[in-house]
């Protein structure tokens, strides 16, 4: 799978609070994700960031278009918000 860069550039997600958003946006840069990550998922070793990300759901893929949002934000490309695709 190609990767591409998420975006915090979609509207607001009504969905999530700001305490949520705010805490997953800046979570995809913490130095210590990798730590996080490991503590949560123990046996998924050799993990890549793109993985890591998704599993802490801290982003999400639109379905429609592949964007790569912060869970929190509605799709950058098309605008729609996660529990549309749900
Ligand atoms: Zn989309």
């Amino acid at each position: 799978m190609a990767t591409r860069p998420w975006t915090v550039e979609g509207p607001v997600d009504l969905e999530f609070d700001d305490v949520t958003r705010e805490r997953n946006r800046s979570e995809l840069t913490d130095p210590h994700l990798k730590r996080r990550f490991r503590r949560k998922h123990p046996l998924r070793r050799g993990a890549d960031y793109d993985e890591m990300v998704r599993a802490l759901d801290f982003v999400w893929d639109c379905p429609a278009d592949g964007s790569v949002n912060v869970t929190g934000f509605c799709c950058a490309t098309c605008g729609r918000s996660r529990a549309e695709f749900l």
